[in-house]
């Protein structure tokens, strides 16, 4: 196979090459790199797991219950005989939250987007993307077969430049996510859900990283800017600040209805397993019931940013994600190799991820991370990046 060989040397050269590295979190959080021959644990700066819930003890102790209670498997597919009351149960809580009438659960966000987008609108009709959307809400895009308009990002002047030329007399569905993955911003929501109803098209917002940290009750962004009526599909993940697995949408119940008979990747894959059920139901009571987990992380996020600022780094980032931009793959990697030698472990973002020459080093803050680690790294961070 010389392609594939010459391929793999292409990836190589531009150093956007990327392999697994296999690690160990420790208790408290920390990274372990014992198989990299690294002595000492890493601090974590690449997690999603925002609020540790991963690890909180009734996150646990739920999801232990229910494995042992309805064993280690669904069994089928939802609508063969895997249809556990213990989904409903869930999505139950997830509509209560969402503030939605339904919600449906999908083996992973990225099934949920692949399978929900190419539901909701086929070859006739048009997207209109933001540019920095995640590779699954693309897939799902293209897996429709609408014609897909990116428009720049959170640009609503070129949004509507394209709703007024392209939005025609077909069915319109706009996407967006609430909190960038990549880049940690904000969707201007309000201004968007304006341009939704102007141009009566369907609204998805995609709240994975902002699920669990806005909002009153952990409800997201959509909760948090009073837009949930003129969103049709809010959907979310349970992998990041859940601290578990899967993913939801919560709509109305005719959509949902509509949703359980035409989206593929929800009919045709095998339901959650039953322990994942009981982590999500503990970790949705814990935001709900815990809004000072949420305040510990944003006072962590503040004085993280307050030692970047004073190391240099001016206007680091608006939410828990904190990209810092370096330009080239390669140069991008050896400073996350060099901060690995100070003890810090935060992810290179190289191209394909994010687009070319934005290759950046991406930081996420998490409860586990102490003040002082936070001030200490702060330094050192700030130090190779303005050196
Ligand atoms: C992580 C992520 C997904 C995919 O969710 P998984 O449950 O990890 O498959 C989808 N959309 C966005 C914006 C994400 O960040």
């Amino acid at each position: 196979m010389a392609k594939i060989k010459s391929w793999l040397a292409g990836r190589k050269k531009e150093g956007n090459f990327r392999q697994l590295t296999p690690i160990c979190r420790t208790e408290s959080g920390f990274i372990n790199l014992k198989y990299h021959n690294h002595a000492t644990p890493l601090l974590d700066f690449s997690s999603n797991d925002y609020l540790g819930l991963s690890t909180h003890p009734d996150v646990i102790a739920e999801s232990r219950r229910y494995l042992e209670k309805y064993g280690a498997g669904a069994g089928a597919a939802r609508l063969m005989s895997g249809d556990l009351f213990i989904f409903h149960e869930l999505e139950n809580k997830i509509a209560q939250l969402k503030g939605k009438e339904a919600a449906l659960l999908f083996g992973s966000g990225f099934l949920a987007n692949s399978g929900i987008i190419p539901a909701l609108v086929g070859r006739h009709d048009v997207i209109f993307s933001d540019r920095l959307n995640h590779a699954s809400i693309y897939d799902g895009c293209r897996l429709s077969g609408a014609s897909l308009q990116r428009f720049r990002h959170n640009d609503l002047n070129h949004l509507e430049e394209l709703l007024k030329k392209k939005r025609g007399k077909k069915n319109a569905l706009i996407v967006v996510e609430s909190l960038y993955s990549m880049d940690g911003d904000f969707c201007p929501l309000a201004e968007v859900a304006f341009l939704k109803e102007k141009y009566d098209c369907l609204l998805m917002v995609d709240e994975a990283h902002a699920t669990g940290l806005f909002g009153s009750n952990g409800g997201g962004l959509i909760q948090e800017k009073k837009i949930i009526n003129q969103v049709d599909i809010a959907m979310g993940t349970f992998g990041k600040a859940l601290g578990s697995y899967g993913a939801y949408v919560a709509a109305s119940r005719q959509m949902v209805d509509y949703l359980i008979n035409r989206a593929r990747s929800f009919i045709y894959s095998t339901a959650l397993p039953p322990a994942i059920i009981g982590a999500s139901l503990a970790a949705v009571a814990i935001i709900q019931k815990q809004p000072t987990l949420r305040r510990e992380l944003w006072n962590k996020v503040q004085i993280f940013k307050k030692e970047l600022n004073n190391g240099g780094l001016k206007n680091p980032g608006l939410s828990q994600i904190i990209p810092l931009p370096v330009g080239s793959s390669s140069k991008t990697v050896r400073l996350a190799e060099i901060l690995r030698h100070q003890g810090i472990f935060a992810t290179a973002v190289r191209p394909p991820t994010v687009p070319a020459g934005t290759a950046r080093l991406r930081f996420s803050v998490t409860c586990r991370l102490s003040e002082a680690d936070l001030i200490k790294s702060g330094k050192i961070i700030s130090h190779y990046f303005t050196a």
